[in-house]
């Protein structure tokens, strides 16, 4: 029994009706006070919590941290600490913030921060990033726009979670603008490229889980212990430029069509506190070699959300999914991963893929929504959208419903500037 997923428990922090971070969330980020100081926090209603404060308050007696663990820029040392330890923490914040404890007065200045005030860091130097491609819908829908709809998985899908290395150092938090990028495409039926901006800019719904510390290069993480190096997941938005992405893409993948920039939500949800809302994932057919096989209830249901607004209109919906739609779960994804021997590290970050359900409105990308730019969705100024314009601005939520209160991420919110103007050598 995790004690901080107590359904029962209340805080003396007023929490909002609907709000994603009530006392049984306990999200881990960082953040920037007022006074500019950067701290490692939780967040409860609409209250930060800095939780360096709190342990400098003896808060955190007689659980094994090293006395600046939360003093850090990230959350990388944090998360070289094992589960327990994580564990302990989470219950501990559960305790001092329930509302049989009402804190000090005089303490609650020092800790607490209203959440308009600061500013949300990167929660972790990310060190490597994979995105993986486990929602079989979408790579069914890709299949059959850019192949044959008759063979529109690849062989190799349904044996293995596929994936390939993205870039780590461009991963921003949400509230991060980003240039439209520039970058090589090809025109009409033309067999030359052009260079120039980007006008397929697309998003991708996908979700990430952020690892702890994993075993030494050669070492392999089996799915029955895959979770005890998760520490929770995120939002995130796989920006990609269709057309750069089309050009370049073979043989060797997604390269400068996705590495320009990609967001998360600023909030880390820990797996313990999700655990309420496991569910069966689809039955897995043909079935996978033995090191996929896995135990027990991997996929968890999670709602997620996409809305566009811009400068015109007010976020319009125009995505519903599931975390639940994806056919490899975590644990699976983990351990094919490392069954090579490759070492995951503390702050790595692996993405899901984009999270496509079985019906049109619950596709994770542009391209899918639109039918690659054949079904454009109107927007409420009468504008249309194919792809993403400048200045809009594309808002990712995602929650897990309990009957008492919801589990949510906060919003992932990026908005699209136009190209910079660029400046060439010539000769
Ligand atoms: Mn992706």
């Amino acid at each position: 029994m995790i004690k901080a997923n107590d359904s029962n428990r209340k805080s003396w922090i007023p929490v909002p009706k609907d709000s994603d971070f009530p006392i049984q969330n306990i999200p881990f980020g960082v953040f920037k006070k007022s006074n500019k100081q950067t701290c490692i926090g939780t967040r409860i209603g609409d209250l930060a919590i800095d939780l360096n404060t709190l342990y400098r308050l003896n808060y955190f007696e007689g659980i094994p941290l090293k006395n600046d663990v939360f003093e850090k820029k990230n959350l990388n040392e944090f998360l070289k600490l094992k589960k327990p330890i994580w564990r302990l923490v989470r219950d501990r914040i559960a305790e001092i913030f329930d509302e049989k404890n009402r804190m000090d007065s005089l303490y609650q200045k020092q800790v607490l921060h209203p959440i308009n005030e600061i500013e949300m860091m990167m929660p972790v130097k990310v060190g490597d990033y994979t995105d993986f491609y486990s929602s079989r819908q979408h790579a069914y829908n890709v299949g059959c726009m850019f192949r044959d709809p008759n063979n529109a998985l690849l062989p190799n899908w349904l044996h293995m979670p596929v994936a390939y290395h993205g870039r780590a150092s461009s991963i921003i938090v949400s509230g991060t603008d980003i240039h439209r990028p520039m970058g090589q495409q090809l025109v009409g039926n033309s067999t030359q490229p052009i260079f120039g901006p980007t006008k397929l800019l697309d998003f991708e719904l996908e979700m990430a889980f952020i690892t702890g510390q994993g075993k030494a290069l050669g070492e392999q993480i089996n799915t029955s212990e895959a979770e005890n190096y998760i520490f929770g997941m995120c939002i995130f938005n796989d920006w990609s430029a269709r057309d750069l992405q089309k050009w370049e893409y073979v043989p060797l993948g997604p390269f400068l069509g996705k590495n320009f920039a990609s967001s998360i939500s600023p909030w880390i949800v820990t797996l313990d506190a999700l655990e309420p809302f496991r569910i069966k994932g689809e039955v897995q057919a043909p079935s996978t070699l033995p090191y996929l096989k896995f135990q027990g209830r991997k996929n968890i249901d999670i709602n997620l959300e996409v809305k566009i607004s811009s400068n015109e209109f007010e976020p319009q919906t125009i995505s519903s999914s599931n975390f639940k739609y994806l056919y490899w779960n975590m644990s699976q994804q983990l351990a094919h991963h490392s069954i090579n021997g490759c070492n995951i590290n503390a702050g790595d970050l692996m993405a899901s893929g984009t999270i496509s359900g079985n019906n049109p409105g619950t596709y994770g990308s542009l391209l899918e929504l639109t039918w690659k730019g054949t079904k454009p969705i109107k927007m409420p100024d009468g504008t249309e959208r194919k792809f993403l314009k400048d200045h809009d601005t594309v808002h990712m939520r995602a929650h897990a419903k309990a009957k008492k209160y919801q589990i949510g991420f906060g919003e992932l919110r990026t908005k699209i500037l136009p190209a910079k103007k660029q400046s060439f050598a010539s000769n």
